[in-house]
């Protein structure tokens, strides 16, 4: 087996990727447009990702549109990100059953092939890394999620454009793949050419590189994607100064900005379910009529939701106020406290797909540069 580390593939050597990671037994979940949007989703060849396809974003705003080549990662993020596949949106938890007497509970397993996952973007290499801080650490571990996390193969694709929402570069998350991945796909596509330069990030990666007939890439190749990271990176729309951010924020919470954007924020909860990073859910149980079954789900909830801070005879959080500061504070600064990171990968996706355009940058900058003296505010 070759051992090399880079190489250059077509896109017909995507094609044998993905069958080889078929081979494998892997479900590969890829890029594919549906309903309007790039969502992830089963993808069995690379006729379903989206050539050709490319999106625009601003705040409250996303929209598909068609591109003069036939790039098939030609776009940055959809509404989607892999969450949906490490930490569904519902899962049941257990099925429980009474016969003679006697109830019997049995936990749900997991019977799903191991995943594959084709495009995943340096913003979502970090926040899936976030998410693991969350359910794989020892001390509080989702035994679920980490059976679908430790089998999962990652091929990430490398930003080589960017969108007036995206804010990678400034959180340092980005729009190159730094780690948390098998292989990392660049893709050099122009008049005359349209490949990938593929660099190993795993052993396992490695091995199913070896599998492909792929000549190795030049330097020339090289420079090139060299060139397209830059782009990417000239191409940011946002920053946000994390600078004493945490500390900011934690100092202002009466400053009068929170009541202000309540007023425009609609606590729709869009934000936390875009978010790749957000993992608040709730446990539902149900009982058919005659009482021999019942089931208990887990479902994705939001910190927007009031009954999700309810607490005996009320919310600790009633107003809109209170739930955007909760999500922004816990967002980009009590997270520090929680994981040792920001909970913010700057993917944009909660700017874009808020309805009333509220731009999360815009936002903290705003608490950030003015500190209201808490003794002085009703
Ligand atoms: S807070 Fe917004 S920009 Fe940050 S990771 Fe979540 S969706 Fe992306
Ligand atoms: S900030 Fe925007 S997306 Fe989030 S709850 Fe408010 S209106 Fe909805």
């Amino acid at each position: 087996m070759r051992t090399k580390q880079t190489a250059l593939i077509t896109v017909r050597g995507l094609a044998d990727l993905i069958q080889a990671l078929h081979h494998r037994g892997y479900a590969v979940i890829g890029p594919t447009r549906r309903d309007g949007a790039i969502v992830y989703d089963r993808v069995d060849s690379v006729g379903e990702l989206p050539a050709g396809w490319t999106d625009e974003h601003g705040p409250g705003h996303y929209r598909l549109r068609r591109r003069d080549d036939d790039a098939l990662f030609g776009y940055v993020v959809g509404p989607n990100s892999w969450k949906q596949q490490l930490h569904p949106p519902r899962r049941r938890l257990w099925r429980a059953r009474r016969s003679d007497g006697k109830v019997e509970i049995a936990p749900q397993r997991d019977e799903s092939p191991p995943l594959a996952f084709i495009g995943v973007r340096s913003c979502d290499l970090h926040a899936i890394d976030i998410q693991d801080r969350v359910f794989a650490a020892p001390e509080h571990r989702d035994e679920d999620y980490r059976a679908r996390r430790e089998q999962a193969f990652i091929v990430a694709v490398n930003c080589t454009e960017a969108r007036q929402s995206c804010f990678c570069a400034s959180m340092g998350t980005g729009p190159r793949a730094d780690g948390g991945h098998d292989l990392a796909l660049t893709e050099l596509i122009d008049a005359d050419r349209h490949d990938f330069l593929v660099e190993v990030g795993s052993e396992r990666g490695q091995a199913l590189l070896g599998e492909i007939a792929a000549p190795d890439a030049s330097e020339a190749d090289h420079e090139l994607a060299r060139r397209l990271g830059k782009r990417a990176l000239s191409q940011m729309g946002r920053g946000l100064d994390t600078e004493g951010l945490k500390e900011r924020l934690q100092g202002n919470p009466e400053h009068p900005r929170w009541a202000e954007i309540a007023s425009r924020c609609l606590a729709c909860a869009n934000c936390t379910m875009v978010c790749p990073t957000c993992f608040c859910t709730s446990v539902h149980d149900s009982t058919d009529l005659d009482g021999q079954h019942a089931e208990r789900w887990l479902r994705w909830d939001s910190c927007f939701n009031p009954e999700h801070a309810y607490v005996h005879g009320g919310s600790l959080r009633p107003s809109t106020r209170a739930r955007y500061r909760q999500w922004l504070t816990h967002k980009l600064a009590h997270w520090i406290d929680q994981f040792g990171v920001s909970g913010c990968v700057g993917c944009g996706r909660c700017i874009s797909w808020c309805p009333a355009g509220i731009d999360v940058t815009e936002e903290a900058a705003a608490i950030r540069n003015v500190t209201v003296d808490r003794s002085t505010t009703p």
